[in-house]
């Protein structure tokens, strides 16, 4: 058997049927984690595969609607029972007593937890290099970073050892790896997904987001992981009865009943040869009927420095609760007070990045910066949001580049924070807006994927996949191209 291009839709379709087949696939898959892991380095845990097939097999003989699908689930989303570290030391032996509220839907629904992905620690960062874990590789370069921070969920996706995963995107974080790696990555409106379980990095920006090989798996595991949850207050049920998946499905949606936009500043410094590549694309589109407009929308530039404001005013708070007391590593506290004991932990629990962001969070938040930075920049949130509803309202979704270069070498970015935080630009306009956004792979500059995104108002989920749907159609689908590995 070849699993290359068995995606969501496939494994289901085969494993109804069969239930047989369920325990050949699991097979060839873990022999093939056993080859090409080694190279990438996706996971930080995996599950024992003799239990994964067993709890596969017996769901696809009760005809469970995702018949014992393996699903990864990056490391910051906490499973019971197994360890979730978020990629830290000071998590290193954290194992969650529940589930969160995505795992559980994914078990309810006869889904299989294949492992933990590597990720940027508490992920903050764009390519998986801040892992305590070590960095990821990207398997379409190995001495590339997969992007980040759900690089290890992208990764293990774009190399075919995992059907699809899970992710999450505070400012990108599912897009940004996707579109490196040639996989679809989609981030719901706010609330979509419930965040139970996702352990906070910045608490109003963070969503769960799902990484596949096409936008028809992405929206079958939407069907089973959105929803309202009573344990997370922010989350909402999706105003529309049918399914995800079968609506992006109705044939009766052209690419001519949407409308495009291209925003000028979002085309600013972006790559040429990416540029190139996604010229060409929406070119074709428009032949086939999408309607594309051009705008400027200046205020946009604003749109990074306010989101790493908020994302590091949040995270310092968030990240507080890390004391060695309650959960993750701990050491014998006698003969300090517990001000040494803290930072103690936390000196050798957290690596540089995190504590970059929590001393400039800190900072942020502190008395005579409030006004000045944090007020500010929730002041701008709430401009660009207004802006941004009536841009949609007036033009559609925007169509942009997902990242302005293709995956840089592993150690390019990681010295230079200003360099790293550059890479967010395109993506962190729909996580302040609060709106869906999605990565699809459009081609390759140089041998490496290249991703289209669109971004749109909140609410638009349903049709910004039926759109998505549509420009795969046309222009093909991730799933024909599988790197050369293993
Ligand atoms: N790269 C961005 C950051 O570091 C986004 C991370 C994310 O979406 N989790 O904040």
């Amino acid at each position: 058997m070849r699993i290359e291009h068995i995606g969501v839709a496939e494994y289901i379709e085969n494993a109804r049927n069969d239930p047989e087949w369920v325990s050949e696939y699991y097979s060839v898959l873990f022999e093939r984690i056993g080859k090409v892991e080694p190279e990438i380095n996706s996971y930080i845990t995996l599950a024992d595969p003799e239990k994964a097939v067993k709890n596969a097999v017996e769901s696809a003989k009760r005809k469970t609607t995702l018949a014992g699908l393996p699903v990864a689930v990056k490391d910051n989303i906490s499973t019971k029972g197994m360890k979730t570290t978020c990629g830290s030391r000071i998590l290193s032996n954290y194992v969650p007593p529940y589930d969160a509220t995505a795992v559980r839907s994914i078990k309810e629904h006869g889904g299989v937890i294949l492992g933990k992905t590597n990720l940027d620690e508490f992920a903050m960062g764009s390519t998986t290099e801040t892992s305590f874990y070590g960095p990821t590789r990207n398997p379409w370069d190995l001495d590339r970073v997969p992007g980040g921070s759900s690089g290890g969920s992208a990764a293990a996706v774009a190399a075919r050892i995992a059907p699809v995963s899970l992710g999450s995107d505070t400012g990108g974080s599912v897009r940004n790896p996707a579109s490196f790696t040639g996989t679809v990555g989609f981030k719901p409106t706010y609330g979509v997904i419930s965040r139970y379980g996702l352990i906070a990095y910045a608490s109003s920006l963070d969503q769960i987001g799902i990484i596949g090989l096409s936008v028809e798996d992405i929206a079958l595991l939407l069907d089973i992981v959105s929803g309202e949850d009573p344990r997370d207050s922010t989350s909402i049920a999706y105003p529309s009865a049918k399914s995800f998946y079968s609506s992006i499905k109705d044939g009766d949606r052209y690419l001519g009943d949407f409308k495009a936009v291209l925003v000028s500043e979002m085309w600013r410094g972006v790559d040429p040869d990416v540029n190139t590549v996604l010229k060409a694309v929406i070119g074709k589109l428009e032949s086939n009927g999408l309607e594309v407009t051009e705008i400027s929308i200046p205020e946009i530039e604003y749109a990074l420095p306010t989101y790493y404001i908020i994302a590091m005013a949040e995270a310092s708070s968030n990240l507080a609760r890390y004391s060695g007391m309650l959960f993750g590593i701990s050491k014998d506290p006698s003969g300090v007070d517990w001000v040494k004991y803290y930072s103690r932990i936390r000196g050798i629990g957290f690596g540089r990045e995190v504590k970059r962001r929590i001393i400039l969070g800190s900072y942020i938040l502190s008395e005579g910066f409030f006004d000045q930075y944090y007020l500010k920049a929730l002041k701008i949130r709430r401009l660009l949001k207004q802006r941004l509803v009536k841009v949609y309202g007036d033009h559609g979704f925007i169509i942009s580049p997902t990242t302005p270069i293709t995956a840089p070498r592993l150690g390019e970015n990681i010295d230079d924070p200003l360099k790293l935080y550059a890479l967010d630009v395109e993506t962190v306009v729909a996580n302040l807006v609060g709106g869906p956004s999605i990565s699809v792979p459009a081609g390759f500059a140089g041998g490496l994927p290249v991703g289209l995104q669109i971004t749109g108002p909140p609410l638009s989920d349903l049709d910004m996949l039926a759109l998505a749907y549509r420009i795969e159609e046309i222009i093909g689908s991730g799933k024909t191209h599988a790197p050369p590995l293993g």
